[in-house]
């Protein structure tokens, strides 16, 4: 008989009922945007027009913009602003600057974007410090010219021909940089297309994406190739449970994991942002768990994972402060590091001592738990 799991220290690990991370069957957390606007330049693109069927299949109707720009997403206060912006979807064209690819290390070689924005309310979004403006969604309608524009950056990559450890994934894409691809793909179909696109794509290149909802099953049985990583973004029960408003239940987010592995995806685990709240060995040792036994059976399974701990700018801040005024997030500058990111910009981070804290014990956890996960980086 194999020994039972131990963690890195020791103890022996908590087995769990698969059942507890595959509760029973309910339906996926769907949104349903109260507004929908399309503006005259998306009605010329086929991928605009299959959006708004969907809205309308739906029972939504699509209101049509006089011009290209966006209004009457401004309420009267800040809150009322936030409030009419989340729930408010655009069917737009991307903006030409989209269309050239940035790099987007350590995820991907190059970042492209389907949508910017997302409904749900995480108290420490990372679209807080990214995006400006009202936070209304926008879904692209030119789909397949992004998707045909992808081919010039083949082979191009710096991450994937640097690091060793992902070679095999060829050039790297990630696709969720502005938003969270399961929150809408039933309204627009756009993240199933491109899996398709990569799956026919016949040279080394994956596409990857992260989300924290679970709505996969229309992407199980698509001819995927192997050449699509999603990965579920997932956190202790004290972060999940407090901090990421509209999204779906870990354990429903682990649930679609493990569906998407049995139809042989490759999967990932994006762990972010890490924070060391009260307990977080105990909290981040039961996720792990949690995940183990999510994955626990699955053939030729390629896990990896994402570790990511949490950081704030000073915009970021601000801009979280005014969506979520009681906010528990610590956002304390005194109790961080300063560090100067790209451009010279000033962000927060954990001092080096908890850093290493963290790092040295998922590290270890992870070889200790989920002994298959390969970690992709540490930030
Ligand atoms: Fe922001 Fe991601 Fe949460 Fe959406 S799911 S609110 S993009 S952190």
């Amino acid at each position: 008989t194999p020994a039972a799991p131990h963690s890195a220290s020791g103890e022996a690990v908590r087995t769990f009922d698969l059942s507890a991370v595959a509760p029973p069957a309910r339906p996926a957390r769907r949104w349903t945007p109260r507004r929908v606007v399309a503006t005259p330049a998306a009605y010329d693109h086929p991928h605009g027009r299959r959006i708004m069927a969907l809205a309308e299949a739906r029972g939504i109707e699509v209101e049509r913009l006089r011009a290209n720009r966006l209004t009457g997403v401004r309420g009267e206060t800040d809150r009322e602003t936030y409030a009419r912006a989340k729930s408010t979807m655009a069917i737009v064209v991307s903006p030409p600057a989209r269309r050239t690819l940035q790099p987007i290390a350590p995820s991907a070689d190059w970042r492209f974007d389907l949508a910017e924005g997302c409904p749900a309310h995480c108290q420490y979004c990372y679209l807080a410090g990214s995006l400006s403006g009202p936070p209304v969604t926008r879904v692209y309608a030119d789909l397949d010219d992004i998707l045909a524009g992808l081919a010039a950056y083949e082979g191009r990559g710096t991450i994937t021909s640097r690091r060793a450890a992902r070679r095999d994934e060829g050039t790297t894409f990630e696709a969720s940089c502005y938003t969270d691809p399961l929150a809408l793909e039933h309204l627009t179909g756009s993240w199933r297309r491109a899996v398709e696109h990569f799956g026919a794509w016949d040279a080394p290149v994956q596409l990857r994406w992260t989300t924290k909802f679970d709505d996969v099953g229309t992407f199980v049985g698509l001819p995927h190739a192997r050449r699509t990583r999603v990965r579920l973004s997932v956190n202790c029960a004290p972060v999940s449970d407090r901090m990421e408003g509209g999204t779906s239940r870990v354990a429903d987010r682990l649930a679609a994991l493990r569906k998407l592995a049995l139809d042989g995806y490759p999967v990932g685990l994006t762990i972010a942002p890490i924070m060391p709240v009260e307990g977080w060995r105990t909290h981040y040792g039961l996720l792990l768990d949690q995940v183990a036994a999510a994955v626990e059976g699955v053939p030729e399974l390629d896990l990896t994972a994402e570790l990511i701990t949490h950081r704030f700018t000073p915009g970021s801040k601000e801009v979280l402060l005014g969506w979520y005024p009681r906010t528990k997030l610590e956002m304390d500058e005194e109790s961080r590091s300063r560090k100067h990111g790209k451009f010279g910009a000033v962000k927060y981070v954990y001092p080096a001592g908890t850093m290493a804290e963290l790092r040295g014990w998922f590290e270890a956890e992870i070889a200790a738990r989920l002994p298959s996960c390969r970690i992709l980086y540490w930030t």
